[in-house]
């Protein structure tokens, strides 16, 4: 029996889907979200309580041509088609509504890169490649408080636990965003939330530290970000007191290199 403090992981077959942009929303001056729907779009999509962190995969159109190249699932895997290089990246799945076959996913808008261009310039109708995702893992609900940790790339998967973390439990939220970034976080009957601007984003792996005493078996970390940011933070867990089964942190895009982030996947 799996008890309420263990992390479970599931497969999930492969899939590669083409989704059109059904409506966008300005969620800040920074992020937009996106809501996707289509016929590839199953209805037994995974979207369980407290699978907070699922992500797919999101091929964006070619930025030379604005034409949607997608990969082929074959027997070896995906395949690009001949000449033709990807833009893959990964999308937290903010929301999953099954009736309606509609998939939210929040960007961060920047220049940066191909993804954050195209949530820049993408409009109703545009379509979206969506791979995935491969498995999700299911958060523990047996924990009396929960200390979490994002910047924008994590802000979907902080929102949904305030959405689905058990309600009886403490949650201490610390948020960097930058200026004119902050906003109306989901509502949870126990939540401090502390917002750390965007200039002082060291200042996210010294607060997750000081809220996150050695040896708490009751409180459970989850963190994610720029992975100069949160790798420190996992190293200094990992060699702590803090119980090694009692966190995640997860590098989700690196400074100055493209792709997503050396993403970490729970200590189990
Ligand atoms: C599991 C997981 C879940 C994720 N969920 C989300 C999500 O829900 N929403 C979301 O917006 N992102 C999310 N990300 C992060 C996202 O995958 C990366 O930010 C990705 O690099 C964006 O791709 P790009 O094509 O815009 O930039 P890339 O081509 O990958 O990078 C080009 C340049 O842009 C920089 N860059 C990348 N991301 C950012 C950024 N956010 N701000 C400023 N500069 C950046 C890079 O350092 C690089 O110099 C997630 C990542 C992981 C691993």
């Amino acid at each position: 029996m799996t008890s309420t403090l263990e992390v479970t992981r599931h497969a999930y077959p492969p899939k590669v889907r083409t989704l059109t942009v059904a409506r966008t929303e300005t969620l800040s001056p920074t992020m937009r979200r996106f809501v996707l729907t289509g016929d590839e779009l199953e209805p037994e999509f995974p979207f369980p309580r407290l699978t907070t962190a699922t992500h797919v995969k999101v091929v964006v159109p070619q930025e030379t041509t604005g034409v949607l190249e997608m990969p082929t699932l074959g027997p070896l895997g995906l395949a690009a088609p001949d000449g033709v290089e990807l833009a893959i990246r990964d999308y937290t799945v903010r929301r999953f509504d099954s009736d309606a076959r509609l998939l939210t996913l929040d960007f961060v808008l920047h220049e940066h890169g191909p993804a954050g261009r195209w949530a820049i310039g993408a409009s109703d109708g545009d379509e979206l490649g969506v791979l995935g995702p491969r498995g999700y893992t299911i958060y523990p609900a047996g924990f009396d408080r929960y200390v979490l940790g994002a910047d924008e790339t994590g802000l979907p998967a902080l929102e949904r636990w305030l959405e689905e973390a058990p309600a009886e439990a403490h949650i201490d939220a610390f948020v960097v965003a930058p200026e004119g970034g902050q906003r109306a976080l989901p509502e949870h009957p126990n939540l401090t939330v502390q917002w750390i601007d965007g200039s002082g984003a060291g200042e996210l792996a010294r607060a997750l530290v000081d809220a996150t005493p050695g040896g708490d078996v009751r409180t459970y970390l989850w963190a994610a970000g720029e992975s100069g940011i949160v790798g420190p933070l996992r190293q200094h867990l990992r060699t702590s007191e803090f119980t090694q089964t009692h966190f995640e942190v997860s590098g989700y895009w690196r400074a100055g290199r493209a792709g997503s982030g050396d993403h970490h996947e729970a200590r189990s």
